[in-house]
């Protein structure tokens, strides 16, 4: 069975994003990528009004 290091990560503000979590450790990184998609989202694009 593969190993999955690339998570899906759906930003609240509407952008997606596959990050690479093969750094961290794998019983985290559903976790992890949870967390990442509470965040603000790594797209320097202007975003709609009352998103982050
Ligand atoms: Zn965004």
């Amino acid at each position: 069975m593969a190993v999955k290091t690339i998570w899906p990560v759906d930003h609240t503000c509407g952008h997606h994003a596959d990050r690479d979590l093969s750094d961290r450790p794998a019983d985290r990184r559903a976790g992890f990528a949870e967390w990442l998609a509470r965040q603000r989202c790594l797209y320097p694009l202007p975003h709609a009004p009352g998103q982050p």
